[in-house]
């Protein structure tokens, strides 16, 4: 499965926030035979359209689709120095498919900040600045090789081509991520070069509670990571918040002034950020979200429930979760025309609500 890392200087409020992602781990509750690992935490990807799924099908139950985030201890200034830490650092931030930094906003003269001052853009600053300096390592001893290759005729020229767009770009201290294809840099032949700022950034910021609902602060650190995305949370609440009831945590979030808990908004930011998408599958047993890329087609997707349903995929019986929930019942949809019948080069869209069929 597809994991972020969680990433932060010390004090910053990235255990809290990492405690209350393992206490809300859907792992346990639903997967009793998985085997849990204490530096992963499996968060449920909220979503509405299960509840009504199940309501419509009688399903016993409701799985949502997870996301799956690691926690990466130990970033160090000069952590691309390769000492001791900095070298685990780096190689569990290579294992990750996304990039999670948790940044302090929170004013307390009582937890101390590595650097005496609160300063979300020094703060990112700090730590971009050691993931540029182990890509500009990782691409001084890849340069003179990928020359000599392309002169071979052992490599093809595009991947020298990205890896001197990314020296450029690293070298005026921007991530790859943050210039985006724009720069000239290829985001398959960087990773394939083990690159580690082209990975997708996510900013969750820790905030005072009553920063919560301050829109321009808000506005105002979404342009320092834009085109990332930013999650704002206080990490304090939300270990707070899941030991509530979902009614009193909403009334608790909407006392304020936000609307959604910052571990469901990380989830789904992240999910999104992993450039993947759901479809559902509802009946009597389960009503339940699986996780596809963007992009993929039926077959792909049946593939997700089991192998043998892409082999032997014959269709897909298809209603859009819109459809079936406004005329109620399947069949009503059918009733309606509503039910595609879709094929082995149909992709699939967000929220179908799937059937396959297909032979064993
Ligand atoms: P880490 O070093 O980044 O993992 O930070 P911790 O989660 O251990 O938090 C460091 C200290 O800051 C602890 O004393 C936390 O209780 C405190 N802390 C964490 N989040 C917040 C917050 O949102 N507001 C305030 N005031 N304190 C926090």
């Amino acid at each position: 499965a597809l994991t972020i890392g969680i990433v932060g200087l010390p004090n910053v409020g990235k255990s809290t926030m990492f405690n209350a992602l393992t206490k809300n781990n859907v792992l346990a509750a639903n997967y009793p035979f998985a085997t849990i690992d204490p530096n992963v935490g499996v968060v449920p990807l909220p979503d509405a359209r299960l509840d009504r799924l199940a309501e419509i099908h009688g399903s016993a139950k409701v799985l949502p689709a997870t996301v799956s985030f690691v926690d990466i201890a130990g970033i160090v200034r000069g952590a691309s120095e390769g000492e001791g830490l900095g070298n685990k650092f780096l190689a569990n931030i290579r294992e990750a498919d996304a990039i999670c930094q948790v940044v302090r906003a929170f004013e307390d003269s009582d937890v101390t900040h590595v650097d005496g001052k609160v300063s979300p853009s020094d703060d990112i600053e700090t730590i971009h600045t050691e993931l540029i300096l182990a890509d500009l390592q990782t691409l001084e001893r890849a340069v003179p090789r990928l020359e000599k290759e392309v002169k071979g005729k052992k490599t093809d020229k595009a991947v020298l081509d990205t890896a001197l767009a990314a020296q450029a770009v690293l070298e005026e201290g921007r991530t790859l991520y943050a210039a985006g294809e724009a720069a000239g840099v290829d985001p398959a032949h960087a990773r394939e070069l083990g690159l580690l700022t082209t990975k997708p950034f996510i900013y969750v910021f820790n905030l005072d509670e009553d920063q919560l609902a301050d829109a321009d602060l808000h506005a105002r650190l979404r342009e320092i990571v834009a085109p990332a995305d930013a999650v704002f949370l206080n990490a304090k609440l939300e270990m707070d918040l899941i030991e509530m009831s979902g009614e009193d945590a909403l009334e608790m979030l909407q006392g304020f002034g936000a609307e959604e808990s910052g571990l469901d908004q990380l989830a789904r930011t992240g999910f999104h950020t992993l450039g993947l998408q759901t479809y559902l599958t509802a009946g009597p047993k389960e009503s339940r979200a699986w996780t596809i890329r963007q992009g993929w087609t039926a077959p792909q997707a049946a593939g997700v429930i089991h192998t043998d349903f892409e082999r032997g995929f014959i269709k897909a019986e298809i209603v859009s979760f819109e459809d079936l929930d406004e005329l109620g019942t399947m069949a009503a949809a059918k009733a309606a025309g509503k039910v595609r019948i879709e094929g082995k080069d149909y992709v699939m869209a967000d929220g179908d609500v799937v059937e396959f069929r297909f032979n064993v």
